[in-house]
C-alpha cells in the first residue's frame, strides 16, 4: 500500500485503501494517512535549516 493512497478510518483506526472503510462501510469517517505522517525527507530538511547557522563545529575532525 502506498503512503498516498492510504487512508485512515477515524471511527475505528484501520488503515485501508479505495473509497471507503472496510470496518464501517459508507459511515466511515477518514483522513488521508499521509496528513498523519511526517515524511522522513521532511524532518531532515528541516533539521538541516535548524542547524545550518549553529555550525556543527563538535562534529568536525
Ligand atoms: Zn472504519
Amino acid at each position: 500500500m502506498e503512503l498516498k493512497k492510504a487512508k485512515f478510518c477515524i471511527d475505528c483506526e484501520e488503515i485501508f485503501e479505495g473509497e471507503n472503510c472496510p470496518r464501517c462501510g459508507e459511515r466511515s469517517v477518514w483522513r488521508w494517512l499521509r496528513e498523519w505522517v511526517i515524511p522522513l525527507q521532511k524532518l531532515t530538511n528541516r533539521d538541516a535549516v535548524r542547524n545550518s547557522g549553529l555550525g556543527c563545529s563538535s562534529f568536525d575532525y
